[in-house]
């Protein structure tokens, strides 16, 4: 039986989870830092309550919150693994840091290129990491305005964990121009050595980088701007970039869904420009994270997209 549980557990319950654990089932989660705010667990719950329909042995799975300090995350990791956790969500700040934890040799190609994972798969030795962040963000520019990143010019916000996955995923669909744009220089410099570096990087995609605070005036027209800061998050956050001192983009996509609209987005809605916040991107990346946990050696199983979508919207009105 699902419940989906608002509870957010901690390290110290996980060093006693045979006895703190409210079901018995294969057992899922994220962990962050925040992390209360999450729809995590309400997205996957609702998701594996509609697969037992077909599927009657998702009926005594569960996935749990978890708020794990950056201090806590390797004894954590172990303590998930001694206690058969399935599969793990990072959140904030755990993406970049996890990867020092995980064998690389066997990792997923994209990973050591992006630098962050988001989800973890419980292998018998450890744990397997994978970044679905660059398909959420690919699904949702498709399906919520249209956009192949194929030959576009991308002005990118940001140079955190999902700008890195972000820029991978420009980059390796062999985007025009890809424009990054950061509050601060150092963490700039690294992602453009990275991905200079990467195997991503086509000889046709012109890479470059500037400050946010004084936008270059040579920025293209008609691009995609993507906002992978973290500047929006709270309701009074202003925009990161002022659209007006840019050339008119052509869409806008914010990877903050929580508040719905924010500053950047809702001056776009003003300009009448084509914008979507990041729910779409959650719903995607959370669907592959399932799929990947759930797959079996001779059926892929799909996510209920639909279902998780409903239920993350449901969980913000
Ligand atoms: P990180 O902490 O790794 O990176 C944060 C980024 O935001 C850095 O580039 C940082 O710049 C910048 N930033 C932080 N505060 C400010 C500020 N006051 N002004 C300007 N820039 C600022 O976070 P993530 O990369 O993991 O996440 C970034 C955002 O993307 C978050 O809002 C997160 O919720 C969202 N996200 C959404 C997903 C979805 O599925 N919809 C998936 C993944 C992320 P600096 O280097 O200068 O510190």
């Amino acid at each position: 039986m699902h419940v989906a549980t608002e509870t957010v557990y901690k390290l110290a319950h996980l060093k006693n989870w045979s006895n703190c654990r409210p079901f018995n089932g294969p057992a899922l989660a994220v962990i962050g830092h925040p992390i209360a705010h999450s729809l995590s667990p309400v997205m996957h719950n609702a998701a594996l309550v509609e697969l037992t329909k077909a599927h009657p042995r998702f009926a005594e799975w569960h996935y749990f919150k978890f708020d794990i300090a950056p201090e806590e995350l390797k004894e954590a990791l172990d303590l998930f693994h001694q206690n058969n956790f399935l599969g793990l969500n990072l959140t904030v700040p755990h993406k970049a840091l996890v990867m020092e934890y995980l064998d690389l040799s066997i990792q997923h190609k994209f990973l050591r290129e992006i630098g962050a994972a988001n989800t973890l798969k419980r292998t018998n030795k450890g744990w397997h990491g994978k970044n679905t962040d660059r398909f959420g963000l690919s699904s949702a520019l498709h399906n919520e305005l249209h956009v192949d990143l194929n030959g576009k010019d991308v002005i990118l916000l940001g140079a955190g964990g999902a700008a890195r996955a972000a820029a991978i995923e420009c980059l390796h669909n062999e985007c025009a121009s890809l424009w990054i744009g950061n509050r601060s220089d150092p963490a700039l410099v690294i992602l453009l050595s990275d991905l200079k570096k990467s195997g991503s990087l086509a000889s046709t995609t012109q890479l470059e980088k500037f400050s946010l605070d004084n936008p270059p005036p040579n920025l293209p027209a008609r691009a995609v701007v993507i906002n992978a800061t973290s500047l929006g998050l709270k309701p009074s956050d202003k925009s990161p970039l002022n659209l007006v001192n840019i050339p008119t983009p052509a869409q806008v996509f914010d990877m903050i869904y929580r508040p719905q609209q924010t500053a950047l987005l809702r001056q776009a809605s003003e300009m009448k420009i084509p914008n979507a916040n990041g729910l779409s991107m959650l719903v995607h990346q959370g669907a592959a994270s399932l799929e990947w946990w759930i797959k079996e050696p001779q059926q892929v199983i799909h996510a209920p997209v639909e279902i998780m979508q409903r239920a993350v919207r449901a969980a913000l009105n």
